[in-house]
């Protein structure tokens, strides 16, 4: 289609923000030159700030979350180490591959997909672990698949109600820069995202922090590493450089996020994302729909998963927004695959660019059979965002 903007509400990539488009479209610069540590110890001090950490080391490398996953993992840790993983969606799931194919143990904890991680779960198996051969805790914070937020914080009670010693690695991919993150509250060792999502970026970079802990735990761990070494990266971004050509695009457009969102501030950021996801529960509600987070306390306030009805197809929904309605939804995967769609609510949106991602779901899913009332979920929508005056919080 020629004309208007392609509403795209998949849950990451995000939409970016023209501010940080016109940040990114600049010349390149000489990333050996005198002036660029002060760039770098902007952008560095400033996803501190992000992850709520005073400790924490910011790592930045060209990658993508899977990448970071990789990062993490294999700087702290050595083949054959055991680490325990709840599995309940998608991203658990590959990122339990990505650790086995690193030659770890994964401890699995089967677990519903729908379900938050089971904190009840975690501590029983850290109970149980006597030995300590648990090296570290794996957890999705934001499991973007099935849209459920999981409480890292009594995954830290867990692991300090046995005075256990493992690692707590926290996937923040779809929550960091969105949902309420707390890395030294939380005694987060390990915390990871990618620039595409709350960060509001293109894809390209994969980010760690990592606590005292886990970047002192480079001196044992044993995977073999090559690029994605803590090292290597600490050394260069001491003086303020890096030790490779940086992807100098994708870091101006992450210094002025960073700018945006650390003026904005941590609750309103919040408050945000919790005002456009409810938007799209409504609607959903008001469809007569499910989400597929089995609780309302655990749906995800940056991607909101829907199961269609049995015997309704979700991906011809989709096809069928993409196609007719220039509108771009998210698809079920893994195990709900065809099963449920989803609506991001992270990056540049408002309400009104939400109600229109609403009326062109609404749309598709009549299209494909699903018996709605039209203008419903729009309605409720609607409603809700005019009971709420983000300006007066
Ligand atoms: N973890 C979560 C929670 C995600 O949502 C994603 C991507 O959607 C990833 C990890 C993988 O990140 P990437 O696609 O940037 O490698």
């Amino acid at each position: 289609m020629a004309y208007g903007r392609h509403f795209l509400f998949v849950p990451g990539p995000s939409n970016v923000p023209e501010r940080v488009l016109r940040a990114m479209d600049r010349a390149m610069v000489d990333h050996r030159s005198s002036a660029f540590p002060a760039f770098t110890r902007e952008i560095l001090s400033g996803l501190k700030e992000l992850a709520r950490t005073t400790e924490g080391q910011p790592f930045v490398f060209s990658a993508t979350g899977t990448g970071a996953w990789e990062a993490a993992l294999s700087n702290t840790l050595s083949p054959g180490d055991a680490v325990l993983a709840p599995r309940f969606g998608m991203f658990s799931q590959l990122w339990i591959t990505l650790a086995e194919r690193l030659g770890l143990e994964v401890r699995v904890i089967e677990q519903e997909w729908g379900e938050a991680a089971s904190a009840d779960k975690v501590e029983e198996a850290l109970h149980h672990d006597k030995a300590r051969a648990i090296k570290a805790v794996l957890l999705v914070h934001n499991e973007t698949s099935t849209g459920v937020t999981s409480d890292i914080g009594a995954m830290r009670a867990a692991l300090d109600k046995y005075d256990h010693p493992a690692l707590l690695c926290v996937d923040g991919v779809s929550s960091i820069g969105a949902l309420e993150f707390r890395m030294d509250d939380w005694g987060v060792d390990l915390a990871i995202t990618g620039s595409q999502k709350g960060l509001m970026l293109p894809p390209g970079l994969g980010i760690v922090w990592a606590s005292t802990r886990a970047v002192a735990a480079q001196a044992q761990a044993e995977i073999r590493r090559a690029y994605f070494r803590f090292d290597d990266m600490a050394a260069s971004n001491e003086g303020g450089y890096f030790p490779y050509t940086p992807p100098l695009s994708l870091l101006y457009g992450l210094r002025e996020v960073l700018q945006m969102l650390l003026a904005e501030g941590h609750e309103a950021i919040q408050a945000r994302h919790a005002r456009l996801a409810e938007g799209v529960r409504r609607a959903v509600k008001a469809w007569g729909l499910e989400l597929c987070a089995r609780s309302k306390g655990i749906a995800s306030n940056t991607v909101t998963a829907v199961r269609v009805p049995d015997g309704i197809d979700a991906a011809a929904a989709i096809d069928i927004a993409f196609r007719r309605y220039d509108l771009s939804l998210g698809g079920g995967l893994g195990k709900v695959a065809g099963k449920v769609f989803r609506i991001g609510t992270m990056g540049d949106i408002n309400e009104l660019m939400v109600l229109g991602a609403v009326a062109g779901a609404e749309m598709a899913l009549r299209d494909v059979g699903v018996r709605i009332s039209p203008g419903s979920g729009v309605a409720a929508a609607m409603e809700y965002y005019r009971s709420i005056d983000p300006a007066a919080d």
